[in-house]
């Protein structure tokens, strides 16, 4: 998606600071962070939102929630951490490209 901001981060033409990068996932921080560790595990294929996920979905999914207690420990999350899936403009979803976020390392909103 030419105007997608996550696929420019993706072709790497926007910078971001990565965490993590393969084949099919690219993990980054958040620009704006609400922790002191914020990151956020995105498919490099653009799929707007967990809305738009079907079966032939279900390993890449897979794979993004393993990646998270992985990327989190790496970020030194020990202590657990917060991930949130905003799907939507009813669930607050600000970038239409499909992204998972860690969140720790402070005080967090319960939810
Ligand atoms: P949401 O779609 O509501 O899950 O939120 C999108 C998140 O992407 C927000 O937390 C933004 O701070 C973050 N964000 C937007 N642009 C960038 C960027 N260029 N690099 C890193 N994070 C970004
Ligand atoms: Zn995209």
């Amino acid at each position: 998606m030419s105007d997608c901001i996550f696929c420019k981060i993706v072709a790497g033409e926007i910078p971001s600071r990565k965490v993590y990068e393969d084949g099919e996932l690219i993990a980054f921080h958040d620009v704006n962070p609400a922790a002191p560790v914020h990151f956020m595990i995105v498919p490099k294929e653009h799929i707007d939102s967990l809305e738009d996920c079907h079966a032939r979905h279900e390993m890449l999914l897979g794979r993004i929630l393993l990646l998270a207690p992985v990327l989190a420990k790496e970020q030194g999350l020990n202590d657990g951490f917060k991930t949130v899936i905003n799907t939507g403009k009813g669930g607050g979803q600000i970038v239409f490209h499909l992204h998972v976020h860690v969140i720790g390392g402070g005080k967090l909103l319960h939810v």
